[in-house]
């Protein structure tokens, strides 16, 4: 899922440091200054990380059985056990099914389930034990109304923000595609940026596509390149894509899309196994 662009009214400011608009000349602000140049100071100083920090993928996308990192999109490379909550490569489930695991988690053996309400207990199990992952997939399962739960965008949202805080990298992403486009809440860029800003700095690529779109939205091209290339580097396609619409458009330079290829090459070249590629040829 990725944030599409705002509307046409004039574009809010996104991300921490923003000023406050007006204020009438006075002699407090000599202070109020300093204060704008502590804050300004501190944004420089967080921009600088935004863009030096996450360019490892986070150990999360990691195949828990092959170690190689899933491709992107995750969803399309990989799948979700509910039982232990660990996202099996499709390699690596069509080498289990090889060896006669049809009905079991290819990672820790546990039947899979035979309906949503079984499904819906499995994970309601490990969310009563605290776990992140678990508590972001329930929030997911209440954001679009799955396994016979109604849908609810402010329960999703506190058991994101819930998961978050424990640290869960794809339920900062959740809120932020959520906060940013206002689906289902009242819509807060800033606040979506800053999840995507929080999970793009611990390696999370799709949040960090996301921000290469919101500078993007901003008209703030150099940065928008300078986050795709980051995601392009870590194997995302559709930041490739957008550098490659870019440099088309003259807001990105041939290096920078060269750089981007190769760097995208490489990724894709490291996630490559024999297992992915025959998984490939058959429907799992
Ligand atoms: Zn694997
Ligand atoms: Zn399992």
């Amino acid at each position: 899922m990725e944030p599409v662009g705002g509307d046409a009214s004039e574009q809010e400011p996104a991300g921490p440091g923003n000023r406050e608009p007006g204020g009438a000349p006075s002699q407090i602000n000599v202070e109020a200054a300093a204060g704008d140049f502590d804050r300004s100071a501190e944004a420089e100083r967080y921009s600088e990380r935004l863009l030096n920090e996450g360019h490892e993928r986070w150990e999360g996308e990691r195949c828990p059985i092959c170690y190689l990192f899933i491709g992107l999109p995750v969803s399309e490379h990989a799948k979700i056990n509910t039982c232990c909550m660990k996202v099996v490569c499709k390699g690596c489930e069509l080498a289990a099914r090889q060896r006669g695991i049809y009905d079991r988690c290819p990672f820790c053996r546990t039947p899979h389930p035979t309906d949503d309400a079984s499904e819906l207990a499995m994970i309601q199990k490990r969310v009563s034990k605290g776990d992140a992952d678990a508590i972001a997939h329930l929030g997911r399962q209440y954001y679009l109304g799955r396994l016979g739960l109604p849908k609810d965008v402010p329960r999703a949202i506190k058991l994101w923000t819930e998961a978050a805080e424990l640290g869960s990298l794809d339920a900062h992403f959740m809120l932020g595609v959520t906060y940013y486009n206002g689906y289902g809440v009242q819509q807060d860029k800033a606040r979506g940026v800053r999840n995507f800003q929080e999970a793009a700095m611990k390696g999370h690529v799709a949040s960090r596509h996301c921000l290469g779109v919101v500078e993007f939205n901003e008209r703030n091209h150099e940065l928008a390149v300078q986050h795709y290339m980051i995601s392009a580097k870590m194997g995302d396609e559709n930041s490739l894509d957008n550098i490659k619409g870019m440099f088309v458009g003259g807001q990105a330079t041939k290096a920078q899309y060269a750089e981007a290829l190769r760097g995208y090459g490489n990724a894709v070249q490291e996630m490559k196994s024999h297992q992915r590629e025959e998984a490939k040829q058959v429907v799992i």
